[in-house]
Formats: structure tokens, C-alpha cells, sequence
């Protein structure tokens, strides 16, 4: 199971073990912390392909506020 800072291979959602936090990951980006727990080791188990559309606000650029 890929782990935060490894590159992912597949795009798809893919869900984290420690909060269940569900983000869609494409190819070829970095796998993130955890939103609660940065600087913590966490593992992103592959949820599933593009059979779900994600609604656009799943979809949130990271913007200063
Ligand atoms: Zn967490």
C-alpha cells in the first residue's frame, strides 16, 4: 500500500487508514499527509478508478484564503 511521499502510479480516489480522508489522486503526483496529521507517516489505500465522478467541490485547489 503506497505511503505518503511516494509517487502515485494510478490515478483514482484513494482513502487514508488513520482518518478515512477520501482524495482523488492522478498519476504521477506525490501522495500527501494526512490533513490532520502532517509529519505523520500514513498509508493510501486505493479506492477505486474513474467509474466515480467526483463532485467539484472534492476537487479543492490549494488556495490561500
Ligand atoms: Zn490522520
Amino acid at each position: 500500500m503506497p505511503r505518503n511521499g511516494e509517487i502515485n502510479k494510478e490515478f483514482g480516489v484513494y482513502k487514508n487508514l488513520c482518518c478515512g480522508s477520501e482524495i482523488i489522486i492522478p498519476e504521477g503526483v506525490t501522495f500527501p499527509d494526512c490533513p490532520r496529521h502532517f509529519n505523520l507517516t500514513t498509508e493510501w489505500k486505493f479506492i477505486t478508478d474513474t467509474e466515480r465522478i467526483p463532485h467539484a467541490g472534492e476537487l479543492k485547489p490549494k488556495r490561500p484564503a
